[in-house]
């Protein structure tokens, strides 16, 4: 099989290393296409072979998701897709190859002063991984997505055909929206070869306000108080140990920011703080598990007592109250338990798990939803062989 891949990518870029795991299988081969065309035939060569393939942008995010349902697949690196980084500061949109690193987007759609919504991110994570993963951010609000800037996707299919959806201008829909079907699907759907994405003007200005509290309760309390007085861009409350703090940030005109400051919690901070709260969003620690419960905004008090439930007084790590997201970790005995309640809430559970971690004790994404049949008949039809990253979604699909 190797060899069919050798004559599709060239020799310099199949690997076949000898213990490789990924998402719990053995690694088979290690396949750099270059293109899209180089990719759309490894994936028809992989459902020729009934060989599970995984597709890898920086590996940042592969802790997301079940373990593959499969003994062996193929490891596709999409880092050599990264020809085409077009940005259009007059159309306000970016054409970019799924393995553009997102370091560099951001580069470069800052010397236009502009900015996207893929924000900034991990060393080595890129756009298509970016979509494909759909994570929490530090600056999302629940009408701040990345699926709602994302124009058009031009994607590989599991029997080797390219198909486009979406385009280059916002109003541009007909028929399925197939651009945010793929934004999200952890590559079990198809693998994204391109994307196009919105760029949004820089703001004027960009400021931080913190203050500190007893508990954390005391902390969400304030933030909901706070709601009818400032309306900061992006709130955190993060847990301290001996208390809680309440990150707020602000964005947009000079004047309408300093008004901002004024009525915030708190005091003016930097800017350094804020992005030290980064790390709580990257790869969980050796052998740590990372779980993301979500609901209404106005219930994250509810999602914080069922991570403190199922793990103890420490559990929560991080609140997002304008999303309505609690970040914590829970020990894996305690994991089955808390599915349980999370489901009787209402709420929805993501696990995010190192590697090291082994397989979780629960479905990566909690109870089964009501959907979960029509998730299956559309990765039958897009995906009949199960070749792309099997088991890895919602339900093990
Ligand atoms: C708006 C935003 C803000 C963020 N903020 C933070 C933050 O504060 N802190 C932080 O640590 N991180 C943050 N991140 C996450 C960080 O950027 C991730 O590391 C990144 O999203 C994952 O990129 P990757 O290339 O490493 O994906 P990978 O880990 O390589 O892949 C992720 C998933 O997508 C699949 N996949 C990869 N490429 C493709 C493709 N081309 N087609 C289909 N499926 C594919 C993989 O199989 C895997 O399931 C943020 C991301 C976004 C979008």
């Amino acid at each position: 099989m190797g060899d069919r891949f050798e004559a599709i990518v060239g020799e310099a870029h199949v690997e076949r290393p000898p213990s490789a795991v990924l998402c719990g299988a053995r690694v088979e081969a290690l396949v750099r296409p270059a293109n899209a065309v180089e990719l759309a035939a490894c994936l028809r060569a992989a459902s020729e072979s009934h060989l599970a393939v995984v597709p890898v942008g920086g590996g940042t995010k592969l802790g997301i998701g079940n373990p593959l349902a499969a003994q062996s697949c193929v490891r596709l690196e999409l880092g050599r897709l990264c020809e085409r980084a077009e940005l259009d500061a007059n159309e306000g949109i970016a054409e970019l190859d799924a393995g553009v690193s997102l370091a560099e987007l951001s580069a470069r759609a800052a010397a236009l002063g502009k900015v996207t919504r893929f924000g900034a991110a991990r060393a080595g994570a890129t756009v298509g991984g970016a979509i494909a993963a759909d994570p929490l951010a530090l600056e999302s609000s629940s009408d701040v997505r990345l699926r709602d800037d994302l124009l058009g996707v031009e994607v590989a299919l599991a029997n080797g055909d390219v198909t486009r959806a979406g385009g280059r201008v916002v109003k541009n829909v007909t028929g399925f929206d197939l651009v945010r079907l793929y934004c999200g699907s952890l590559g079990t759907l198809a693998v994204i070869t391109r994307a196009v994405v919105r760029l949004r003007a820089a703001p004027e200005r960009v400021a931080f306000a913190r203050a500190r509290f007893a508990s954390l309760s005391e902390a969400l309390t304030a933030c909901a108080r706070q709601a009818v007085k400032s309306t900061p861009s992006a709130m955190v409350v993060v847990s301290t140990g001996d208390g809680a703090e309440v990150w707020s940030r602000f964005a947009g005109r000079d004047a309408g920011v300093e008004t901002q400051l004024a009525r915030a919690l708190g005091d003016r901070t930097d800017a350094a703080g804020w992005e030290a709260l980064r790390s709580e969003l990257g790869p969980p620690p050796r052998g740590v598990s990372r779980v993301q419960l979500g609901a209404r905004p106005s219930d994250v008090s509810l999602l914080c007592r069922l991570l403190e439930q199922a793990g103890g007084a420490g559990a929560v790590r991080l609140v997002l109250p304008l999303v309505g997201s609690a970040v914590g970790r829970v020990a894996d005995d305690a994991l089955p338990g808390l599915v349980t309640a999370t489901d009787a809430a209402g709420a929805s559970l993501t696990l995010e798990r190192d590697a090291h971690a082994g397989p979780p004790p629960c479905d990566a994404f909690g109870a089964p939803p009501p959907a979960l049949e029509l998730m299956r008949s559309l990765k039958a039809r897009f995906d009949p062989g199960r070749v792309l990253a099997p088991g890895r979604f919602v339900g093990g699909i």
